[in-house]
């Protein structure tokens, strides 16, 4: 089971930008949706996923459309919440000399965030993203979600309607706007920076509060799992790579006596995938 995590804040804490009225829809209706229905597609099926996280890419993987559209959703509304706050303050430190370097400024950065949310067609979402200590700012359809590629995201903004139609009616780009000038939380972002750069962990969703199996029987099957994955072509940033990462990760916490996963291990999971390539099999080969 997963769950429905609180707002780090009051509903009515990021008015006028978004009113209590959609922040109570928004977290209660649409949010508690997504999880009720994760729950109840994940209830006794086996599930072996320990964390949201390792549940979306498997759906991916397994192609199991209903799962990953809601809980991929239920993670990006989860992060989505911890991306804003009611004191927003402009960044300080090695992101703002990032957004400098790169865009020019903050607010040259928000011309490309609020362009590409603005633009974006139809629902999704609009993120600032990281990788290997280089920004950009991209968009993604409906429920699609940065937790199954190689990016680290930094901020989100909803690009649904129910998160701006009461407040901003069909002017998503004034919502977006108003959005980036007083809710971005960049002292969250910053974190998340660090941790693409190798320096500390970055954001996770809550553990589910059960986990679906036995540890054992979980351990057993992540180990089967990962050399059945590894008998293949690992494609670098793929579904399949992060779910290597993800498992080798998850063996060598249950080495050093627990189930919290860390990136640290991502390294030499990059070297395991690496000792995997056959270039027989590789594609075009
Ligand atoms: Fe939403």
């Amino acid at each position: 089971m997963i769950p429905l995590p609180d707002l780090p804040y009051a509903h009515g804490a990021l008015e006028p930008v978004i009113s209590e009225a959609t922040m109570r829809l928004h977290h209660g209706r649409h949010h508690a949706r997504y999880v009720e229905v994760v729950n109840g597609l994940i209830a006794g099926d086996g599930h072996p996923a320990t964390s949201l996280e390792a549940l979306i890419r498997q759906a991916a993987l397994a192609g199991e459309r209903k799962l990953f559209n809601n809980a991929a959703q239920a993670w990006n509304h989860a992060f989505f919440w911890r991306c804003m706050t009611p004191e927003s303050r402009p960044p300080v430190g090695g992101l703002a000399g990032a957004i400098v370097e790169q865009f020019g400024g903050l607010a040259e950065l928000g011309e490309v965030f609020v362009g590409e949310g603005a633009t974006h067609f139809g629902s999704g979402w609009v993120w600032l993203a990281a990788q290997d200590g280089r920004l950009q700012v991209l968009s993604t359809h409906d429920a699609d979600t940065l937790v199954t590629r190689d990016l680290i995201p930094l901020l989100v903004c909803d690009l649904w309607e129910h998160a701006y139609y009461l407040d901003h009616r069909q002017d998503r780009g004034g919502f977006l706007q108003a959005w980036w000038d007083r809710l971005p939380n960049w002292s969250f972002a910053q974190g998340q920076f660090d941790a693409d750069r190798g320096e500390g962990v970055g954001w996770r969703h809550p553990l589910m509060a059960e986990a679906p199996r036995e540890v054992a029987s979980s351990l057993e099957e992540a180990a089967d799992e990962l050399s059945s994955l590894l008998e293949a072509w690992v494609e670098p940033g793929s579904v399949q790579e992060h779910r290597v990462n993800e498992l080798l990760d998850l063996l060598a916490a249950e080495q050093e006596g627990g189930l919290v996963r860390s990136r640290t291990a991502r390294p030499a999971a990059r070297r395991a995938a690496s000792a995997a390539e056959d270039p027989a099999s590789a594609p075009g080969a």
